[in-house]
């Protein structure tokens, strides 16, 4: 027996075919859709959807354009996909439908950062939160537009509101810092950030253990920034490992560990935070109190951090430069890991170049001596 709402439906559905077979654009990309979705007893068939949403499309509904943006975009491999994608998007994006301008502009990010901004400001007008997002960050770096906080900072509001998560953190960010041209207030900022944080935003986590280690809107306790840090952890933060790791150096919220620190910096470390890879450069090379002194591990560490133009961490390759298992394992000029040359005279520290040898030669000089001795 068959059930008065699925004869409903059935008789929807047939009514719907009937249109798209009359020509009908929307009812044709209804159709897509229900293939593109699975709906009901349509087997799910992206080829089938294709075929209708084409149909509609080339009919010039805006919205099927879109859809079938949508399929080439997720569907078809990269190569073969991404153009056909931004025709059609194209198509719906000058029709004025927000998705398809906001899908255009993020295909176009990398390529035209200006076309994909006047895209955002586009969707973004007719109320597109993730393109307001992407506009404000844009204004904000001076990317594809002129640099602009105070719009930046209007847009970043418009998304927070509309429930773009990572809108909400970084305007509880700018609150919290006073910067983007806004009032430093804590209270709201906190709001912003709770906001983001319930929604998984690891920065939003972090940044509350910040607030609560610095007693701004919150009562100072360092065991709730610990809490915080620790969410934010798991969630994926390397800052926020790298803070727990600094608690744990401290005592500060949690008990004094030097090891737990150093677990905590090194899963730091491996997410490629440079002011993680230092600091246990530095404590492997017996600089920081009770470590013992690897300086080979060490070496790899301040490589990886000079190799991302960490500036702490290329002033210790230089400072370090006598430690033997350093300058043989990268140069210590650059951080350099790859085709190193070795100095002619010692044969024992390396180099990426002539430029790096010459500028680290005065530094280099003393023990290049020792070094030519055998010592
Ligand atoms: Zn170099
Ligand atoms: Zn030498």
């Amino acid at each position: 027996m068959v059930s008065a709402k699925e004869r409903a439906r059935r008789e929807e559905v047939a009514t719907l075919r009937e249109a798209a077979a009359r020509g009908d654009a929307r009812a044709q990309c209804r159709i897509g859709e229900m293939y593109d979705r699975g709906e009901g007893d349509v087997r799910q068939d992206e080829t089938e959807a294709a075929r209708w949403y084409r149909r509609a499309a080339e009919l010039g509904d805006a919205e099927a354009q879109n859809l079938l943006g949508d399929l080439f975009g997720r569907a078809v491999s990269v190569e073969q996909g991404d153009g056909e994608a931004s025709v059609w998007w194209r198509k719906a994006a000058l029709q004025g439908c927000a998705r398809a301008q906001h899908s255009l502009a993020c295909s176009l990010a990398d390529s035209d950062t200006e076309e994909a901004v006047a895209w955002w400001r586009r969707a973004a007008a007719q109320g597109h939160a993730p393109a307001q997002h992407r506009l404000a960050l844009c204004l904000q770096a001076g990317l594809g537009t002129a640099r602009d906080e105070a719009e930046a900072a209007a847009w970043l509001q418009r998304a927070a509101e509309h429930g773009v998560r990572d809108a909400q953190c970084a305007l509880g960010g700018a609150l919290a810092d006073g910067s983007l041209g806004l009032k430093r207030d804590d209270a709201l900022a906190i709001r912003w950030l709770q906001r983001a944080a319930k929604l998984g935003s690891a920065e939003a986590m972090r940044r509350l253990g910040v607030c609560c280690e610095r007693g701004a809107g919150f009562a100072r306790s360092d065991a709730n920034a610990v809490r915080w840090f620790r969410k934010a952890a798991k969630a994926g933060s390397a800052e926020a490992m790298c803070a727990l790791g600094s608690a744990c150096m401290r005592g500060a919220g949690v008990a004094q560990d030097a090891l737990e620190a150093e677990r905590w910096y090194r899963a730091a470390a491996a997410e490629g935070l440079p002011h993680a890879q230092h600091w246990l450069a530095l404590r492997w090379l017996g600089d920081a109190a009770g470590g013992a002194p690897d300086p080979t591990a060490a070496a790899s560490m301040l490589a990886q951090a000079a190799q991302s133009g960490y500036e702490l961490a290329l002033a210790s390759l230089a400072e370090y430069a006598h430690v033997r298992e350093v300058a043989s394992f990268c140069c210590t000029g650059c951080g350099a890991t790859k085709r190193l040359h070795a100095c002619s005279e010692c044969e024992t520290a390396r180099f990426c170049g002539k430029e790096c040898r010459q500028r680290m030669w005065p530094t280099h000089k003393m023990c290049c001596k020792g070094w030519q001795r055998g010592a």
